[in-house]
């Protein structure tokens, strides 16, 4: 019988599902049964131009409607997947191995969010009157064309929706790649945007590994790549784009520092760490997984800490009670069982976890390393798995010296209650998306990408209808031209 996360074909292009079947099956494994549960095609290269093709051919006329139509059909795309937000979490926990009660809560809702956002910002996408004198100049925010969304695994339907979203609502076309871990739940969101009302080819979806990303990407009539994916693939998409003078959103990995100082509030900070470690699995990339705590609160904070993991409930993903999934694939369980080898290896000091989880699926325990330092492996090299280091410090001023060091910049985050320290040390940070007193919200109001090596570019909030737009001036002269000859 073929299971319900099979879709009716691999990709969707022009507004509907089409199959090649010539191209490299990718079988889709279910994480906490290690069974395939469906299969699609990559891309071949006549699905790869019927897709650049067809989203070519309907950007224009989608950028010459009205803003307030796009946005009409975007919020209500948004109202659809929140009707359905059952079923697509119950989808994206097939796909991701992610449990229910996170998918619930932080995925089809959060891409109902960019929808609903970029679709409410859709109709003032406007420019400037800039006087002269006489003559003036005014200036228009038009729509790059065609643009490519590449996605990383973890999070399938909101990286489809944060970059469909404000591409659409600029007016340009897409055509989005998901990772070939996670291929279902973009599927679902071109679909609804159909159904919502999107013209055909305007939001296009193909399968495939890097391959199919590098034809994409390089393609001369593609205007824009926006990439949510680990550093190395970035440097290569960016250098790409770059002999293609694509414009570029680089949404890359981290290792980002968490610091908590001794009169910050026990608990928050210990649930900070927690959500900065273990949500999703710890496959987040924004993640605090250098968690710097100052030497007086430390033994407190790890007893507390190895306390409420031990809280965490392994299981089923499909039961809402499970709030711990395992690792997206058996593969990426193997390279984090590395890293904490390595960890044992180096020195580090296991509080808690540190193996594989006695039961079926690739779940790894959460695991906490103390006495991490510097230079040891799993403080430099991002693991994208529940493992997280606790580093001691003695000052400010070293901490924010340590935090630093890194060639990553995602985010940082600092529990005090000392305000004023807690806003000079976020200002001294290297790192894109800050918290104080919290750790790895993600709303869609909110500016979101990295410094350094972890990215260019910003997604979600207006920083992002920069980033899928450019301005066009035009000068206006009133009176006669004046020339040399
Ligand atoms: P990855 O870099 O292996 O792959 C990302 C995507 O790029 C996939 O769709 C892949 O098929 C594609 N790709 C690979 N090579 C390519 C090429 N040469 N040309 C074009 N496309 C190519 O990343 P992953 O393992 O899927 O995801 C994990 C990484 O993503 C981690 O480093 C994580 O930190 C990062 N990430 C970043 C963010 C963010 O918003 N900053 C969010 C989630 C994940």
């Amino acid at each position: 019988m073929t299971h319900p996360a099979q879709p009716k074909a691999s990709h969707f292009i022009n507004g509907e599902y089409v199959e090649d079947t010539a191209g490299t099956p990718i079988p889709v494994i279910y994480a906490a049964t290690g069974e395939q549960i469906a299969t699609v095609h990559a891309a071949t290269p006549a699905i790869v131009e019927q897709a650049l093709s067809t989203a070519k051919a309907a950007q224009k006329a989608w950028a010459k409607m009205s803003g307030t139509e796009r946005g009409r059909i975007l919020r209500r795309a948004a109202d659809i997947m929140r009707d359905r937000n059952h079923d697509l979490s119950v989808l994206e926990t097939y796909d991701t191995g992610k449990p229910l009660q996170e998918t619930l809560v932080a995925d089809a809702t959060s891409g109902a969010d960019a929808l609903e956002y970029f679709g409410g910002l859709a109709a003032s996408l406007t420019g400037e009157h800039i006087p002269l004198g006489e003559d003036w100049v005014y200036t228009k925010r038009e729509a790059l064309g065609l643009c490519v969304g590449i996605g990383a695994w973890n999070y399938p339907t909101q990286i489809a929706c944060w970059k469909g979203a404000p591409a659409l609502a600029c007016g340009n076309a897409m055509v989005f790649k998901p990772s070939e871990t996670t291929p279902l739940c973009a599927l679902k969101v071109a679909e609804i945007l159909i159904e919502a009302g999107a013209p055909a080819g305007v939001f296009n979806v193909v399968q495939g590994m890097g391959e199919v990303g590098g034809a994409l990407v390089t393609d001369p009539r593609v205007d824009k790549v926006s990439l949510t994916g680990s550093v190395p693939t970035g440097k290569k998409v960016y250098a790409a784009a770059a002999e293609g003078m694509k414009h570029v959103t680089m949404e890359l990995g981290g290792k980002s520092p968490l610091i908590i100082f001794d009169d910050a509030d026990l608990d928050n900070a210990v649930g900070g760490a927690i959500n900065g470690n273990f949500y999703s699995s710890g496959q987040v990339c924004s993640n605090g997984t250098r968690v710097f705590v100052q030497k007086g609160i430390k033994e407190k904070f790890l007893a507390r800490l190895a306390e409420r993991t031990g809280n965490a409930i392994l299981g089923d993903p499909m039961d809402e009670a499970t709030s711990f999934g395992p690792m997206v694939t058996e593969n990426q369980m193997n390279i984090v069982l590395g890293y904490i080898e390595k960890g044992k290896e180096e020195g580090a000091r296991l509080i808690c976890g540190g193996k594989r989880a006695d039961m079926d699926g690739y779940f790894i325990e959460p695991t906490v390393f103390a006495d991490v330092t510097d230079d040891m492996t799993i403080a430099r090299e991002e693991i994208f798995g529940p493992v997280m280091s606790v580093l001691d410090f003695d000052t400010e001023e070293e901490v924010v010296a340590r935090a630093n060091d890194t060639e990553f910049g995602l985010s940082a985050g600092v529990f005090t209650k000392d305000f004023t320290r807690a806003h000079r040390v976020i200002g001294n940070l290297e790192a894109g998306s800050c918290f104080i007193n919290s750790y790895n919200d993600a709303p869609v109001e909110a500016p979101f990408g990295g410094v350094k090596a972890s990215g260019v570019g910003r997604e979600n909030s207006k920083e992002a209808i920069k980033h899928f737009s450019q301005v066009k001036s035009v000068y206006v002269r009133m009176g006669d031209v004046e020339a040399a000859f």
